[in-house]
C-alpha cells in the first residue's frame, strides 16, 4: 500500500521579493543606476509551505495576499506547487507583503521588508480554518505575521494535538513567553540568541541557548549553524550535533527555510528527531547550493539523493 502523504498547515507571509542588483548599494541621497531588477516570490511562510509540497507532502496555507496584482500571482503560484490556497484570502484594499532586496556585486545585501496584508492576518482568520489545524499531522510556524495570530494557531493545534513546529524568524525583541512553548522550535544561531538572550559564539554556548529555550517551554531545540550542521536538544537527553553535507554555498537566503520544512515533513512521516535533521540538513544544504529561496527548494528525490551519495546531479536541461 502507498504510504499516505503526511498533512501539514503552514500559517504564515506570502511576499513579493523586489531584487534589485547593482555595483554597490545606494548610500543615503544617492540615486543609483541599478542594472536589473527580478521578482522572485518570498516570504518564510510561503517558501516553507512550497518546501514542504516538494518533499511531497499535502500542504495548505493559512494566509493573506493584497488585492495587488503580486497578491494573485503569489497565490496562483503557490496552487501552482499543489498548495490548498483556500485558506488564503485575499484583503481589499492592501498591498501584498513585499520586499525590496538591494544586492551589489560583492553579495553584500539591504533588504526592507513591508508586511502589508501579512500584517492583517488575524486570530479570526486562524479560527475560520481551526478544522485543518486539527486535521493536519503538523502545524509550520514563523514570525512574520503577527505574534497573536501565531499564538491563536499554537491553541487549536494543542487542543487537538497536531504537532506544532516554530522557525522563530525573524526573531522579535520582546515576545509573550508562552511563544516557545511548542513541540519544536528551529532558530538559527542569530535567532536562538536573540531569543534567549545569550550570545552564541561556541558549540558550548549554543548547547548552553538550547537549554534555555527548553526552560522557556520549547520540547526539543533544534538550533541551526550553517555548515556546521545543526543542534539537536530533545527532552531529557543529550545535545547532539547532527553535521551537515560538504556543498559549494551559492545563496544560503533560505537554507533555513528548506530545513524547517524538512523537519516537519520528516516527522510528520513518523520518523525519530535525529533522521528528521538528518533529512532537514540534506534538504537545506541543497538549497545553500542554489540561487534564490522558492526557487531553490529541493524535490524529495533529490533529498534522497544526497543522504544516499552526499550530492546532488544539477538540474538537467
Ligand atoms: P538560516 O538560513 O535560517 O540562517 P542556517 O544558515 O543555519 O539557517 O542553515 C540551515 C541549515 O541548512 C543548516 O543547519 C545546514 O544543515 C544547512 N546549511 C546552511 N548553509 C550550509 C552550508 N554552507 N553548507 C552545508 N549546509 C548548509
Amino acid at each position: 500500500m502507498a504510504e499516505k502523504n503526511p498533512r501539514i498547515v503552514v500559517v504564515g507571509s506570502i511576499n513579493m521579493d523586489l531584487v534589485v542588483r547593482s555595483a554597490h548599494l545606494p548610500r543615503p541621497g544617492e540615486t543609483l543606476i541599478g542594472r536589473d531588477v527580478s521578482e522572485i516570490p518570498g516570504g518564510k511562510g510561503a517558501n516553507q509551505a512550497v518546501a514542504a509540497a516538494r518533499l511531497q507532502a499535502d500542504v495548505a496555507m493559512i494566509a493573506r495576499v493584497g488585492d495587488d496584482a503580486f497578491g494573485n500571482r503569489l497565490r496562483s503560484g503557490l496552487q501552482h506547487e499543489g498548495i490548498d490556497v483556500q485558506h488564503v484570502a485575499v484583503t481589499q484594499n492592501c498591498a501584498s507583503g513585499l520586499a525590496i532586496v538591494a544586492v551589489d556585486d560583492a553579495g553584500e545585501n539591504a533588504i526592507t521588508v513591508i508586511p502589508g496584508a501579512n500584517g492583517r492576518l488575524t486570530p479570526n482568520d486562524i479560527r475560520n480554518a481551526s478544522s485543518i489545524i486539527r486535521d493536519a499531522d503538523v502545524l509550520m510556524l514563523q514570525l512574520e505575521v503577527p505574534v497573536e495570530t501565531v499564538l491563536a494557531a499554537v491553541d487549536v493545534a494543542r487542543k487537538s494535538g497536531t504537532r506544532v513546529i516554530l522557525d522563530p524568524a525573524p526573531a522579535p525583541e520582546s515576545f509573550p513567553p508562552s511563544l516557545l512553548a511548542v513541540d519544536v522550535a528551529c532558530p538559527n544561531e542569530t535567532e536562538a540568541a536573540a531569543l534567549t538572550g545569550m550570545p552564541i559564539e561556541t558549540l558550548a554556548d549554543a548547547e548552553a541557548a538550547a537549554d534555555r529555550l527548553q526552560q522557556l517551554g520549547t520540547g526539543c531545540a533544534v538550533i541551526t549553524l550553517g555548515a556546521k550542521g545543526a543542534l539537536v536538544r530533545e527532552q531529557g537527553a543529550a545535545c547532539k550535533l547532527i553535521d551537515s553535507f560538504a556543498i559549494e554555498a551559492i545563496d544560503t537566503t533560505a537554507a533555513g527555510d528548506a530545513f524547517a520544512a524538512a523537519l516537519s515533513v520528516s516527522l510528520a512521516r513518523g520518523t525519530t528527531v535525529a533522521q528528521a535533521v538528518r533529512y532537514a540538513c540534506a534538504a537545506g544544504a541543497i538549497a545553500a547550493s542554489r540561487a534564490g529561496a522558492q526557487p531553490a527548494m529541493p524535490t524529495a528525490a533529490e533529498v534522497a539523493q544526497m543522504l544516499a551519495t552526499g550530492r546532488v546531479s544539477p538540474p538537467s536541461g
